[in-house]
């Protein structure tokens, strides 16, 4: 799973909550921070080959302290708690449900990760894998990315007053998040190194969590001075 994770930031974010979309995020790929670190780290394995699954190239045999579900969990608490600490340090508005959707973002992104992954999810350790496998089919795991992503933008629209110039904006990152799964998924490129893989997680998950900060900025002046 890629773009569909940020299917439940969208979808999470509500007036009531008020945690900006960038941590959100943050959240819904916060498994995938801890496994690219621990890649680049050497301590989690990966294996990119070309077609191993239909719709995707990597073979993560040995991920247990970012994709085992006692990790998910745990990190999940961890992230919450993380939340927790640093918005009430900082004042912003703390809700004491924000910080238990902060969890259940975190823990959405194995979720999404069972549906697609090939049987390498480990319940704990590295035993026990679990994978509903719908990589193996390519189509209907890149309908299910975009229509995940979709549905979670038309909720964010309708959730959350904003300009309509922010309106545009967030159809227009919809769009490019589409335009990168179509890349993901159907234009054949030569299998780049797990090293090269992970760095290109950190890279592009942090320039996703930029443009979700530049958006929800876009025409906040006009939408302060009118209310
Ligand atoms: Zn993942």
């Amino acid at each position: 799973m890629f773009v569909g994770h940020y299917s439940v930031a969208f979808a999470a974010k509500t007036e009531r909550n008020k945690i900006p979309l960038w941590v959100l995020f943050i959240a819904v790929q916060f498994l995938d921070y801890i496994w690219a670190t621990l890649v680049l780290l050497g301590i989690e394995k990966l294996r990119v080959i070309k077609g191993f699954t239909a719709g995707s190239m990597l073979d993560s045999y040995f991920h247990p302290y970012s994709h085992s579900l006692i990790a998910a969990l745990a990190w999940s608490v961890i992230a919450a708690l993380i939340y927790k600490s640093v918005c009430s340090r900082h004042g912003c508005l703390y809700r004491r449900s924000a910080a238990l959707i902060i969890g259940v973002a975190v823990f959405s992104h194995w979720l999404l990760d069972f549906i697609a992954h090939p049987r390498d999810l480990a319940i704990y350790d590295n035993t026990w894998k679990v994978g509903f496998g719908l990589w193996r089919y390519r189509d209907p795991e890149f309908a299910l990315e975009i229509a995940l992503l979709a549905g979670g933008i038309v909720l964010y629209l309708t959730r959350n007053v904003m300009p309509a110039i922010r309106k545009v904006a967030v159809i227009a990152f919809g769009i490019a998040l589409l335009i990168v799964q179509i890349g993901d998924t159907y234009v054949p490129r030569t299998p780049l190194t797990d090293k090269a893989t992970a760095m290109g997680v950190w890279i592009f998950y942090t320039l996703f969590v930029v443009v979700a900060f530049i958006v929800e900025k876009i025409g906040s002046r006009s939408q302060s001075s009118a209310s």
